[in-house]
């Protein structure tokens, strides 16, 4: 079957049924069924030159078509073994192209990329976006890129973070990369129609992050500033800090103890976590992001 026709509609139809998948919401099936999105990102990715894609989750391959057209190696990881073992048969005419069965969250970039440097691309499962920029960001040091679609709304929150219109994700994928939105993509481009609008965008990874912090304190407080909004930030701090060491936290930090954690910039963020740090009452470790 010619890749191109994972465009038509019916065609997904009679492949789903011919592999036994009805689409799982919990997996984010949503296959991309619009043309002009994957001509898009065809030419997008491709004006990156990569070396190495790995692209997540390519379910039935509209685009990993595309993506192995435009890089010497593409590896593609699918969870759902049906998928993978589909995709395998019709696209295994590729040698470029690997297709390995496996949960992202469980792969390892670094071990299998290492002193390499890898372009991700992805249509992601949006249950597991946040999961997935976590362990995105913690494999930095061989991934200089991430094109990739998810629910419109996580993109704008990350794209306006630090900030009244952002969130705490927002702030710590800020905190390790610049983000850039690249096109609105509408529900009717997928297949099944999924309840959300979606946003195709890209994450370039900093040579450092933005903050010099140590890494868990500084997450602390960008997560307790975020998860108590509507508090100022004198009364937001009160749960990490004892009351009586805030007010000269917030005088050496400069910042108005009545304004909103979310107004913050990033120097006064790691400003005021830096003086936070050492009076912590609340065990940092493991602590990055809801
Ligand atoms: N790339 C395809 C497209 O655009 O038509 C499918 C995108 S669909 C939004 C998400 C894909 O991710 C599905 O194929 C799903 O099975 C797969 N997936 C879900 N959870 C995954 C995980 N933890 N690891 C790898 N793939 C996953």
């Amino acid at each position: 079957m010619a890749p191109d026709l994972l465009t038509d509609q019916s065609v997904v139809r009679s492949l789903l049924k011919k592999i036994g998948v009805s689409p799982a919401k919990r997996l984010g099936q949503n296959f991309l069924v619009d043309g002009h999105v994957v001509s898009m990102i065809r030419e997008h990715v491709s004006s990156k030159n990569p070396d190495v894609i790995v692209e997540i989750g390519p379910g039935l391959g509209a685009l990993t078509q595309a993506l192995v057209e435009v890089a010497p190696s593409v590896l593609a990881v699918e969870i759902d073994r049906r998928l993978a073992k589909s995709l395998e048969t019709r696209l295994g005419n590729h040698a470029n192209l690997e297709v390995r069965t496996c949960d992202i969250l469980q792969f390892d970039f670094q071990k299998e990329f290492e002193g390499r440097s890898v372009l991700v691309f992805g249509s992601l499962p949006y249950r597991i976006t946040a999961p997935i920029l976590k362990h995105l960001i913690r494999h930095r040091r061989v991934i200089t890129d991430a094109c990739l679609i998810t629910q419109r709304e996580v993109a704008e929150k990350i794209a306006h973070s630090p900030g009244k219109h952002g969130s705490a994700l927002g702030v710590f994928v800020h905190s390790y990369a610049d983000v850039a939105a690249l096109r609105r993509i509408g529900k009717t481009s997928f297949f099944p129609v999924p309840e959300v609008e979606s946003e195709y965008w890209e994450l370039s990874f900093l040579a450092a992050p933005r903050f010099a912090t140590e890494e868990r304190a500084f997450f602390t407080v960008v997560r307790t500033l975020y998860g108590n909004r509507r508090k100022m930030v004198r009364r937001a701090l009160q749960d990490i800090l004892p009351v009586d060491r805030i007010h000269d936290v917030l005088a050496s930090a400069q910042v108005d103890g009545t304004a909103r954690g979310e107004t913050l910039s990033f120097s006064e963020l790691d400003c005021l976590a830096q003086l936070c740090q050492p009076h912590l009452i609340v065990n940092v470790a493991g602590s990055e992001i809801d």
